[in-house]
């Protein structure tokens, strides 16, 4: 197949939804139908409680979880398919969004009793701001829900692009009679049950009306009113308008039923993009150029958009997760980390199938690969077979909570620093140290990090620490527009400069008036609550 070709069957999406709306659920039914997996239940058991507490051991086994099945490849329809998990607990959702890059399009699920709930509304944001194309799906239609015209209206508030339903429920919880199909105009009759194949369950053409009626009643006929209330207030399906992420297919159905399943792997294979161009800077005679680079392009480059260290704490290995953006790998290529000009030395490159990991044949744009390295490479490192660019894109938020680190014993400090260093590379918390010297401080968007954090210093690195409160609420990272500027802005606030992990410099603060202020003293300066990696 050439390699045009390669690209072009490839779909790499990220499946998002509040916990509970039935991401795991839907997840193995996509990888039973398309065949990777052949028994229900192996997501699930993984699954274990993803949500639960702040127990070291719950946070152990997530670590050993998310390692496992947060990348999943399937072929259907000879189509490979890749599907990114996210992390289901809000307190990590940083790394939700760094996921999110690292897709060409979303699935979101939703619960249709409780419509678009808060952390989908989060997610739901990262998306918009990239323009990524996102897939509806309505879940759990065999319980008493809301009115599928009602969730249509939600949708498209928050999602802030018009509906186009390509199935239509009819009736719901115990009066759950099944989807009209709106392209195929038929009906697929409804059965609970987690053993039906999507084939087998009973399909009736729209034009035997009469026996629908006689079948499903009243509830056909309710449908059959909303559904054209509902055609007629949404646009004409475009899919150009859905590829700029200007409106969303919305399918009906039940995951943990089988029902509606199908017609969504079909619509990533109908609907869902290829993978896409990206951005990404070189620098040419001193001057940094912003370039396309494009899935056919021959050079191989990717991005890392994870980096997980390895649950054996002896070995101190990491997984670093990296997007394909063009060209083709094979292994035993030669690769650089851009960032550094080293050569990238893995010990095992792999791919990532439902159950298990394999050594890579190949790999092309849109697929994950993960290369176990011991150390060298970050969050946001571009790996190239040596051709000059750095991809844009990889966003870190400015952290909500601030703790002071405080080391029990003092000739652990080493041990402390290089252990801060790698978690704060890979991403698991932000770290700053204060240029006025001091206690490190850790910046996190969630309470779990500093957990798991302080508990990873302690196995990882052998380093306890105590975590105190500080006074500061937020950061923004600084730039100015010359450097004159920026010494003006840092001479002026000497005790709320700090550099984070990547050395950039950021300022922080202990109320948003104190953002304001300063923006009023000093317009020239510019406050971002967004870095890139860059
Ligand atoms: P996640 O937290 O989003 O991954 O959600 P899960 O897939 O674990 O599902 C949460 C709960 O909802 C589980 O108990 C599922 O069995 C249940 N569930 C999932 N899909 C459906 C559905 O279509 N109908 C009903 N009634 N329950 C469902």
């Amino acid at each position: 197949m050439s390699h045009a070709l390669e690209t072009r069957r490839r779909r790499t999406f990220a499946i998002i939804s509040h916990p509970d709306a039935g991401k795991t659920t839907l997840t193995e039914k996509l990888l039973l139908f398309s065949g990777a997996i052949q028994i229900a239940g192996s997501v699930k058991a993984r699954k274990a409680s993803r949500h639960a507490t702040s127990d070291w051991m719950e946070i152990e086994k997530q670590r050993g979880i998310s390692v496992a099945s947060s990348v999943m490849q399937m072929v259907y329809r000879d189509h490979v398919i890749n599907l990114l998990d996210t992390p289901g607990h809000k307190d990590f959702s940083e790394d939700t969004y760094r996921v999110l890059t690292a897709v060409d399009s979303a699935l979101m699920v939703i619960d249709a009793a409780n419509g678009v709930e808060t952390q989908t509304r989060r997610l739901i944001e990262v998306c918009r701001q990239r323009d990524t194309p996102i897939i509806t799906f309505v879940n759990k239609m065999d319980r008493e829900v809301r009115d599928p015209l009602d969730i249509l209206d939600e949708v498209e508030r928050e999602l802030g692009m018009p509906c186009v339903p390509m199935t239509w429920p009819v009736g719901q919880g115990k009066r759950f009679g099944g989807i009209i199909n709106l392209r195929t105009k038929a009906m697929t009759v409804f059965h609970a049950g987690s053993e039906k194949r999507p084939e087998d369950f009973e399909t009736i053409s729209l034009s035997e009306r009469d026996k629908l009626i006689a079948r499903f009643g009243d509830a056909f006929l309710a449908a059959e009113e909303s559904m054209e209330l509902a055609v007629g207030a949404s646009p004409t399906w475009d899919h150009e308008a859905f590829l700029a992420a200007k409106q969303t297919p919305v399918f009906f159905g039940s995951g943990v039923n089988n029902f509606g399943v199908i017609e969504v792997l079909d619509a990533l294979v109908d609907m869902a993009p290829s993978p896409r161009p990206r951005t990404s800077t070189a620098v040419v005679n001193r001057q940094v150029q912003e370039q396309t680079i494009q899935p056919e392009d021959s050079t191989f480059a990717g991005v890392v958009f994870k980096v997980q260290a390895n649950m054996d704490a002896n070995h101190r290995d990491r997984i670093a997760f990296v997007r394909v953006a063009s060209g083709k790998y094979v292994p035993g290529m030669k690769l650089k980390v851009q960032r550094t000009a080293k050569e990238l030395r893995p010990t095992s490159v792999v791919t990532f199938l439902s159950q298990r990991r394999e050594a890579v044949d190949e790999a092309y744009a849109g697929d994950i690969i993960g290369f176990t390295t011991h150390g060298g490479v970050q969050l946001g490192d571009t790996i190239t077979d040596g051709a000059n660019l750095q991809f844009t894109g990889l966003p870190f938020f400015a952290p909500e909570m601030f703790m002071t680190v405080v080391l029990k014993n003092p000739l652990r400090t080493k041990q402390l620093q290089q252990g801060l260093a790698q978690l704060g590379e890979e991403g698991a918390i932000q770290v700053f140290k204060p240029d006025a010297g001091g206690n490190m401080l850790l910046g996190a968007v969630g309470q779990l990090q500093f957990e798991v954090v302080q508990h990873r210093l302690k196995t990882e690195y052998d380093c306890d620490i105590r975590l105190e409160g500080c006074q500061y609420t937020g950061a923004r990272w600084i730039t100015a527009d010359t450097p004159q500027q920026l010494r003006e802005f840092e001479n002026a606030y000497p005790l709320r400069m700090a550099h984070d992990a990547a050395d950039a410099l950021a300022y922080l603060c202990t109320s948003p008036y104190d953002v304001r202020l300063a923006q009023e003293r000093f317009p020239k300066i510019h406050f971002h609550p967004l870095r890139e990696h860059a």
